[in-house]
């Protein structure tokens, strides 16, 4: 059995060998904001509504376990799967409809997000979010959370062949990024997620907003984390800053 201590290099090594760190990749929805309450809530009252489960709401355990980071084709064929795929998508696009006049008024930044989006910057790393929510959704949130400028793409899982937990949307950020996935990674909230990051050739920082830290380290999660506040990833990306340093300064004298 490994130690913590051991657990802790093994998850720095997983960063460390990223030197020259380049790029970001964000996921949406749990991972810059706390949104997964309101996607809960949404489902749970619309489920009732047309009678799924018997009219029992579902529970935030089944939410968890069926629902969150999921592509939305996927979500309504595994619940209605007695439905054509019209009818469960107009299901889907009314349950966003009622997430976003919720998220409206009720989106929060994760703990530290702004601080952590500012050492990017500084940085001079370039920056993706790539997300399986539709696209008014990602833009509501990015703009509410004032990342407008911030992002430099925006990729979304339903424009791309296949959504996550396929890594063709974290393959498709780094593209328009003109990044390599050597010196890259992600920050994600779920098992969907962390595996599309992790199946693209990354290292992912998994956000234990809600979902289980079992079950993100099982997704392959290098590093887990409460928030943007934590320790541990403070001291990683420290870790990654003189390689950054070194790779500017060596560009700034290319272009002398
Ligand atoms: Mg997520």
């Amino acid at each position: 059995m490994s130690t913590a201590i051991e657990c802790h290099a093994e998850s720095m090594e997983a960063f460390s060998k990223l030197a020259p760190v380049e790029a970001v990749l964000f996921d949406l929805d749990g991972t810059i904001c706390d949104s997964d309450p309101i996607h809960y809530y949404a489902f749970r009252e619309m489920l009732q509504e047309v009678g799924f489960n018997n009219g029992e709401p579902i529970t935030e355990e089944f939410f968890s376990e069926y629902i969150s980071g999921k592509h939305n084709p996927d979500i309504g064929n595994f619940l209605f799967p007695d439905w054509d795929h019209n009818k469960y998508m107009k299901f889907m696009d009314d349950k966003e409809a009622l997430f976003r006049s919720l998220a409206k008024d009720q989106l929060e930044p994760v703990n530290g997000l702004h601080k952590l989006c500012k050492w990017i910057e500084d940085q001079g790393l370039k920056r993706a979010a790539v997300t399986n929510a539709p696209r008014a959704n990602a833009e509501l949130m990015i703009s509410k959370l004032g990342l407008a400028d911030f992002f430099q793409f925006l990729v979304i899982g339903s424009e791309c062949e296949r959504a996550k937990p396929f890594p063709d949307p974290y393959l498709k950020g780094l593209e328009l990024l003109g990044a390599s996935p050597d010196h890259a990674f992600v920050f994600e909230d779920s098992a969907s997620g962390i595996r599309a990051g992790v199946a693209a050739g990354m290292p992912v920082v998994g956000l234990i907003t809600r979902n289980p830290e079992q079950v993100l380290k099982d997704a392959g999660g290098s590093l887990l984390i409460q928030d943007y506040e934590d320790l541990n990833l403070w001291n990683m990306l420290h870790e990654l800053e003189p390689s950054i340093a070194k790779k500017l300064d060596a560009s700034d004298g290319n272009k002398q």
